[in-house]
């Protein structure tokens, strides 16, 4: 049975290609990649792959994908989505997986049209251009619009049965899970956070303080985010679960009230009695009680001292 890998986002589209693939007997691998700004592969994922007999792997890119954050050579989308550059590792990173699995060619889940991305003329072979995957990436929603591939040429994939859908209308998606049996229709993409205004914020922050690095990238997902100083910065967990994630790093200095009825307050970078006094004022601020004592503890020692004042200018001031 001829072989094709995959682009999954974990939204309806990409499952709609798959489908219509696997539709006309070709096996499909299907690929995550994890950028560390997307979603990890769920459980609801694992469910649809199994239900619609397809392989589904994950694979990590975030390492690749930093780099080209920092420096995209075509640029960012309305935020710091670096989406053409995004694609063209993805699909890099596609191909080796292509032979590496004996497979004929890759399938995505873009419509043409759809995305400012896409709406871009000549975008779809530029991408095969950058990825010398002429004629080998398959787009089945929107093929019909599209040059044919070599796998339609070749006969392996069947013209006819694949679609000519553009823009952003999602009704001719809706239809078609409909007809292929899905249940519970996904988001549309896979919730890349680098999309989201406020998030990007903080990306610029670290862009800014040269501390992009995947562990602080990670914890962008969680608490509230404070840069104190140039050489400083803290991450006031929300709840418990952010307090515990918090208490798992293994650098830097915690801060948290005595009788736990607060927050747990993660220092990183270089610090002095000055940003230590920020910090604990930040905990008060957002403690049960105003009056507490605050444990400081960076991992080998460990203190206690009341901080009761409460900065809250220098809170709004500190806030990212
Ligand atoms: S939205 Fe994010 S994941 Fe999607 S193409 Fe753009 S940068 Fe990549």
């Amino acid at each position: 049975m001829p072989k094709a890998v995959a682009l999954y986002s974990g939204g309806l589209d990409s499952l709609l290609a798959i489908l219509t693939v696997k539709e006309q007997n070709i096996e499909v691998v299907a690929f995550k990649f994890l950028t560390g700004f997307g979603n990890a592969l769920k459980q609801e994922d694992e469910d649809l792959a199994r239900k619609f007999s397809f392989e589904l792997k994950e694979v990590d890119i975030r390492e690749k994908f930093l780099e080209i954050l920092k420096n995209p050579r075509y640029g960012y989308g309305k935020n710091l989505n670096p989406c053409i550059d995004c694609k063209i590792l993805m699909l890099k990173e596609a191909k080796t997986i292509m032979h590496q699995y004996n497979a004929e060619f890759i399938v995505t889940g873009e419509v043409s049209g759809q995305r400012p991305m896409s709406q871009k003329k000549g975008i779809f072979s530029l991408m095969e251009k950058e990825t010398l995957l002429k004629g080998l990436i398959l787009r089945p929603l929107s093929a019909k619009l599209l040059p044919p591939t070599i796998p339609e040429l070749k006969g392996v994939i069947d013209r006819n049965l694949l679609y000519d859908i553009s823009g952003r209308t999602r009704n001719p998606q809706i239809a078609l899970a409909k007809k292929f049996g899905i249940e519970k229709i996904p988001q549309p993409a896979g919730g890349c956070l680098l999309t989201d205004p406020s998030f990007c914020k903080k990306v610029r922050d670290l862009f800014e303080h040269d501390e992009l690095t995947i562990e602080n990238t990670e914890l962008l997902r969680i608490g509230r985010h404070f840069r104190i100083s140039d050489r400083c910065k803290i991450i006031v967990g929300r709840n418990e679960s952010e307090n515990e994630t918090l208490l798992k790093i293994n650098k830097g200095v915690f801060l948290f009230p005595s009788d736990f009825k607060g927050p747990v307050v993660f220092l990183s970078g270089t610090y002095s009695e000055r940003e230590i006094q920020v910090a604990a004022s930040i905990c008060v601020y957002y403690s049960k009680r105003k009056n507490t004592e605050i444990v400081i503890k960076n991992g080998i020692t460990e203190n206690k001292k009341n901080y009761d004042a409460i900065l809250e200018q220098e809170v709004v001031k500190y806030r990212l």
